[in-house]
């Protein structure tokens, strides 16, 4: 039997991008949604449709999600991943950038979960997949507005889980620890970017990206009646 679709943002690279492979070489048809169309059509996975989305733009993505279930029918995974991480001291961060923060990873996603909770409902199997952070359960200096949308997603998911658990539709939060990817490097302060670039070094490393994805890919195969409501994963040596 083929297996059903599955929707991914934030694909063009890191975390996402590990996820559509490992997704991928498990037999899903995908879509993949980032800005950077050219990133997620040179993975050049088959049975996947490429679409360059803004996730802040809810029209756009429901009208690639639209196009995708066409192709290849119900969406049966959302794995909302896409987000940025603007580090800053609050009392000189430029407010644009937690502005952008919550745009991307608060109502991004909930723009994604919009355009396929109704369907999952209605047909009554479904999983949403939210790539939240450690920093949605802790805080960590320079971290403020990003742990924000990061509590903000945790706060939600577990509020959606409990809204839709009687459709036996999913709803699971994935909070990694550092990830080796190209998260931090949007940060515009050089001090910060060093200082977490120390941190890492100092514990010895972080996760690949690859970790990631498996823990995403264990949450989803769990049979449609076990819901892993969180995974929380770190480098063992991450305080
Ligand atoms: P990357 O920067 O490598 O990936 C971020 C992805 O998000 C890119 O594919 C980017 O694509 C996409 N993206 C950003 N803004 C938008 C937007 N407006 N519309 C569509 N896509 C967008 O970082 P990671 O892989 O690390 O990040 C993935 C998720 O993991 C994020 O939610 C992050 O917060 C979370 N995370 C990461 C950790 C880490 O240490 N790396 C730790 C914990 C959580 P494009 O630029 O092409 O649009």
């Amino acid at each position: 039997m083929s297996k059903p679709l599955i929707v991914i943002t934030g694909a063009s690279s890191g975390i996402g991008e590990a996820t559509a492979r490992t997704l991928s070489a498990a037999g899903h048809p995908l879509l993949l949604i980032a800005r950077r169309l050219e990133r997620l059509q040179a993975l050049a996975l088959p049975n996947t449709l490429c679409r360059q989305v803004d996730i802040t733009d809810g029209a756009a993505m429901a009208a690639a999600i639209a196009e995708a279930e066409a192709q290849y029918g119900p969406v049966d995974a959302l794995i909302n991943n896409a987000g940025v991480m603007l580090l800053g001291q609050a009392h000189e961060q430029n407010p644009a950038e937690w502005q952008q923060m919550f745009d991307v990873n608060v109502m991004g996603l909930l723009n994604g979960i919009h355009a396929v909770l109704a369907g999952m409902r209605q047909r009554k199997r479904g999983t949403i997949i939210n790539v939240s952070s450690i920093a949605g359960r802790k805080t960590f200096p320079n971290h403020a507005a990003y742990c924000g949308t990061k509590f903000a997603v945790h706060a939600m998911s577990e509020n959606i889980r409990e809204e839709v658990a009687m459709d036996d539709v999913r709803v699971i939060t994935i909070a990694p620890g550092a990830v080796e990817t190209e998260l931090l490097s949007h940060t515009t302060s050089d001090d910060i970017k060093a200082g977490y670039d120390d941190w890492k070094t100092d514990m010895g490393g972080v996760l690949a990206a690859q970790d990631v994805a498996n823990a995403i890919q264990y949450a989803y195969a769990q049979p449609q009646n076990v819901c892993i409501r969180e995974i929380v994963l770190a480098t063992t040596r991450q305080q």
